[in-house]
């Protein structure tokens, strides 16, 4: 049977988005990608159609969870309807024989990817370390709201996870 090291030496990159969660559907707003080579973060146009009834949940994400502004100002080259698409691309450039897989820790990611029957492992499932133990506390530049307290950028959780998996194998 593989072992969690045999797995985790099969990663070929870590991806992380983060977003909108509205009337149980997830809507992308920020996706990163991390490896040796790449270390990206990309606006992703999350494609929301206002409603009276959406404005306090979004006006909850962007003051408590992440702080990215519901229209991305610069740089847009993925939408939310594109996602499926561009991780596609992603994996076809970055996965190998040797490193066949996606790695997440995110159940909405998780969620989608399994939904579009694409390979990933979930970190979940190997204790990686949550958001809040990890030591750096730095948001992006994607992040318009950067207060203290809020924790959740994509492209540092990124990052710490792809450090964490080299220090395990
Ligand atoms: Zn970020």
């Amino acid at each position: 049977m593989e072992s969690i090291n045999d797995k985790l030496e099969k990663i070929a990159c870590v991806i992380d988005i983060q977003g909108y969660s509205l009337h149980g559907k997830f809507y992308a707003r920020e996706l990163s990608i991390v490896n040796d080579e790449i270390c990206s973060t990309f606006n992703v146009d999350p494609e929301i159609s206002l409603t009276d009834d959406s404005l306090n949940a979004i006006y909850y994400h962007y003051q408590r969870i992440h702080g990215l502004g519901l229209h991305p100002l610069k740089n847009v080259f993925i939408k939310n309807s594109t996602l499926e698409m561009f991780i596609r691309v992603i994996t076809d450039m970055l996965t190998s024989e040797d490193k066949p897989y996606l790695a997440v820790k995110n159940h909405q990611l998780a969620s989608l990817l399994d939904e579009w029957q694409i390979k990933y492992v979930n970190l979940e499932s190997f204790e990686a370390p949550s958001v809040s133990q990890f030591t750096c506390r730095w948001m992006c530049d994607l992040h318009e709201n950067k207060r203290p307290q809020m924790r959740r950028c994509a492209l540092r959780k990124s990052i710490s996870l792809w450090i964490w998996i080299n220090q395990k194998i």
